[in-house]
């Protein structure tokens, strides 16, 4: 008998290990509010480099940033009510 089971390795939890999702989104949307810690940075982009979801969750964020900043993200809900019911 071995000890030798498959299991998924950890690293190890420290100040410098990898950032889950979660952990990744919220520093990419600190990013993207102008807020850039070249430590935090270095972390994120690694873990972006290995997960899609992450990189595809930025690409959005960042649009959504890039329209927001322009005025354009959220369209007011316009007055387009037409009460077409009772006409006659
Ligand atoms: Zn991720």
């Amino acid at each position: 008998m071995g000890m030798d089971g498959g299991g998924p390795r950890r690293p190890g939890t420290g100040a410098a290990g990898p950032v889950d999702c979660a952990g990744c989104r919220a520093e990419l949307s600190a990013r993207l509010d102008g807020a850039d810690d070249p430590r935090v940075l270095a972390r994120v982009d690694a873990h972006l480099a290995g997960c899609p979801a992450c990189a595809r969750w930025l690409d959005d964020a960042a649009a959504v940033t890039r329209l927001a900043r322009l005025g354009l993200a959220v369209p007011a809900p316009g007055s387009n009510w037409v009460s077409s019911a009772a006409a006659r």
